[in-house]
């Protein structure tokens, strides 16, 4: 089915092309050494991918949730991990900034941003602080024209490798009286804390961002003190969108690949794929990955019609994680011994899969907001 216009096909086509030569020959070594892809990286800048939704006059190029989301399908497909890490910059960084700043502060972060001159990343999840993330901790004080910032943010994705955060921090006493700060690797009390070794995208390097009476200047505060609670919620949404596109193109990657084994591999005389067992199962993976694509690409669209309900990407999220984890296990089981092996990439696809049933809010948090959707409480 077709779910992209002409133009979202040919920057599909772009994408796939470049994921094919620059992500998917390095994905596997990357994995094993849990290095990240930099060259790749900084290449997705003249590609416009590093600002996908960010305005023009700042170096983006003011496309909408729906090519994000297929740009990240297509990058998935050869490399999830680096994808990631892709996320984390240009919507958890480069589009919160786009959304939340000022003009001001957009012409400082946005252009090398976009330029893949710096690296950044999003801070919300602590230690204490998960799936409750309006219990955090981290406190920022104001003192003359700065504030202070205290306490640790964990789980962050480029938080090894970032120049620029976007931060959250605990402002006032009241649970939701929530500030953003725009925080620079070389602020006074940053440090990066340990990087986390991860059963899976190993690609993208994951940390602590410590900050130990950081002094951050006034201009860093992101709107209005006390008001951050709408710019963690737009950012989730259209993270949650976006992301399902990482699980579309693992579980497309599976497919394809157990695809092209059950035709070549032979037992008892015959290629496994004239088993109904087999069958059977690429006739879920397939049925599967097309509901998946449908869910995801009208929430895209949904959004990009202005539609800010929350559950349709918390759906979309729910099904597409689900659905790629299933896939990658189905896919280690047609594959057999061989697919249990690090030999073939079936199982680095299972085991990045994971991942998307617990970051960005997990699947038991997707299905509050469901439910509480459905049955308006
Ligand atoms: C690789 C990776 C990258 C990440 N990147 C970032 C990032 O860049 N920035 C960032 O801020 N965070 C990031 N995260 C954090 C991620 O968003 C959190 O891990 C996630 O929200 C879950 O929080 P938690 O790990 O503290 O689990 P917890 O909240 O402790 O949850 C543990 C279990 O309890 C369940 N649970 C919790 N509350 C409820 C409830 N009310 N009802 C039912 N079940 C419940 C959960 O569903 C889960 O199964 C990342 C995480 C990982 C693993």
């Amino acid at each position: 089915m077709e779910y992209w216009n002409e133009e979202q096909t040919l920057l599909a086509k772009t994408v796939s092309d470049f994921a094919t030569k620059e992500l998917g020959p390095m994905a596997e070594v990357l994995d094993d050494t849990e290095s990240f892809n930099l060259n790749a990286f900084k290449a997705m800048a003249p590609l416009g991918l590093l600002g996908v939704l960010a305005a023009e006059e700042y170096g983006g190029a003011a496309l909408g949730c729906t090519e994000a989301t297929l740009v990240m399908e297509k990058l998935s497909e050869q490399c999830a991990s680096t994808t990631l890490s892709y996320l984390a910059h240009t919507i958890l960084c480069v589009n919160n900034i786009t959304e939340n700043a000022s003009d001001e502060q957009k012409r400082k972060y946005l252009p090398d941003l976009i330029a893949g001159k710096t690296i950044g990343g999003m801070g919300m999840t602590e230690p204490g602080a998960g799936s409750d993330m309006l219990g955090m901790q981290t406190k920022a004080v104001r003192k003359g024209t700065k504030f202070v910032l205290n306490g640790t943010k964990t789980y962050i994705t480029n938080g090894p490798i970032g120049d620029v955060f976007v931060v959250y921090a605990r402002t006032g006493n009241e649970k939701k009286e929530i500030s953003t700060f725009i925080i620079e690797k070389d602020f006074p009390g940053f440090k990066t804390g340990k990087k986390l070794k991860k059963m899976g995208m190993r690609a993208s390097p994951t940390g602590e961002l410590v900050f130990d009476n950081c002094e951050v200047p006034e201009q860093n505060l992101v709107g209005k003190l006390n008001d951050s609670v709408s710019h963690m919620m737009r950012n989730l949404n259209i993270e949650r969108i976006t992301i399902s596109g990482i699980s579309l193109g693992l579980a497309s990657a599976t497919l394809k690949y157990a695809k092209q084994y059950v035709q070549e591999r032979r037992q008892f005389d015959k290629p496994l794929s004239e088993f109904q067992a087999t069958q059977q199962k690429i006739a879920e993976m397939a049925t599967d990955l097309e509901a998946g694509r449908a869910l995801t690409y009208s929430a895209a669209k949904a959004y990009d019609r202005g539609d800010r309900d929350m559950s349709l990407g918390a759906k979309a999220k729910l099904f597409t994680a689900q659905m790629a984890t299933r896939a990658g296990l189905d896919g280690i089981q047609l594959l057999g011994g061989y697919g249990y092996t690090r030999e073939y990439p079936v199982e680095r696809y299972m085991r990045d899969a994971k991942l998307m049933e617990i970051g960005a809010g997990t699947n038991e948090i997707m299905r509050l907001i469901i439910a509480r959707q459905e049955l308006e409480l």
